[in-house]
């Protein structure tokens, strides 16, 4: 878990369970939960379940929602299901870390304030009852329900959930081409950091950075297959980096007495590599290469295998609200 967002739970007597990147608490009255992404730390969603109660909110919910999202900057999108907010953060940026729990904090304060001085109640997510209210962790996304819409919606929530994580591969395709076009990006930094004459290794972590990405990006989704893949796409595209930057050095050195094109020099690597210092040089830099991809990868793909392995489980996280009106106080 993001460790500012953490120490913010902290400081303001919020319940953080760690384990399952979860934090929820009541602000002004009003409860919500704030959901850790696992696969990245700059990313959180946040819940809060309510609904009008005898006065009409103004402005109405979608727009004071509206508001919210473009006075935030890390506030990404904001939706109102009729009983349900969904709030997305993400730290876009290379100083999102400074502002993102102000942001965050900002956002909570400002919108159960708009909740309290328009009387909204807190409401099952399903029925948008009022009593007898938990906090339920169904596949890993939160729900606020009673406990007679747990019990009926808790089995299809789960198999949709299910559903879900097995779409998860879905668009493989794209994420494929995603993850040849990350790669190749890679394979552009590794001969660059050569022709800079440093140890091209270095740009093995560039690589498999952007090749995941790429297969989350265009696919959807980074699965246990994505990550197989693009770590395959990746380890066949330090060759041929390797080869590249081998390539035009013979090219640079023979286009003056030759007449031979880079595809020829290209061609020609796999000669050129009996040389033996050439050689070790080359297997050096392959094997830094993929040590340091290693290293890339290991947060990611750790992380990936833990978002989606056991994410159908539902458990009930904290009762909100008591289920007779006069001792809910
Ligand atoms: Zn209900």
């Amino acid at each position: 878990m993001y460790k500012k967002v953490k120490q913010y739970a902290i400081n303001n007597g919020f319940t953080v369970e760690e384990k399952n990147g979860l934090i929820y608490g009541r602000m002004n009255g009003f409860f919500f939960s704030i959901y850790q992404d696992p696969a990245t730390m700059a990313k959180h969603t946040v819940h809060l379940w309510v609904k009008e109660d005898k006065i009409t909110a103004i402005p109405s919910i979608p727009d004071f929602l509206n508001q919210c999202t473009s006075k935030h900057q890390y506030l990404q999108s904001a939706s109102y299901s009729g009983t349900k907010v969904t709030a997305e953060f993400q730290g876009i940026g290379f100083k999102w870390q400074k502002e993102y729990t102000p942001c965050l904090d900002a956002f909570l304060q400002e919108f159960t304030s708009f909740c309290r001085s328009n009387g909204l109640v807190s409401c099952c997510e399903s029925c948008s009852s009022g009593l007898g209210l938990s906090l339920y962790q169904i596949g890993g996304v939160e729900h606020m329900l009673c406990s007679s819409c747990y019990s009926n919606t808790a089995d299809s929530l789960q198999r949709k959930a299910a559903e879900a994580s097995k779409k998860g591969n879905g668009n493989m395709v794209g994420g494929i081409v995603g993850a040849l076009l990350g790669s190749v990006l890679g394979v552009i930094v590794w001969v660059l950091i050569y022709q800079l004459g440093y140890i091209s290794g270095i740009a093995g972590l560039v690589m498999i950075i952007c090749s995941l990405k790429g297969y989350e990006m265009l696919g959807g989704h980074l699965s246990k297959a994505g990550v197989i893949i693009s770590c395959i796409i990746s380890i066949i595209m330090v060759l041929v980096a390797e080869q590249v930057c081998v390539a035009i050095e013979i090219f640079n050195v023979y286009k003056d007495y030759y007449e031979i094109s880079f595809f020829d020099a290209f061609r020609s690597v796999p000669s050129f590599l009996e040389e033996p210092d050439l050689k070790a040089a080359v297997i050096g830099d392959i094997i830094m290469g993929y040590i340091l991809m290693a290293v890339g990868a290991w947060g990611t793909i750790r992380q990936a295998y833990k978002s989606t392995s056991g994410g159908t489980k539902a458990r009930m996280v904290a009762s909100v609200t008591s289920a007779s009106p006069a001792d809910d106080n």
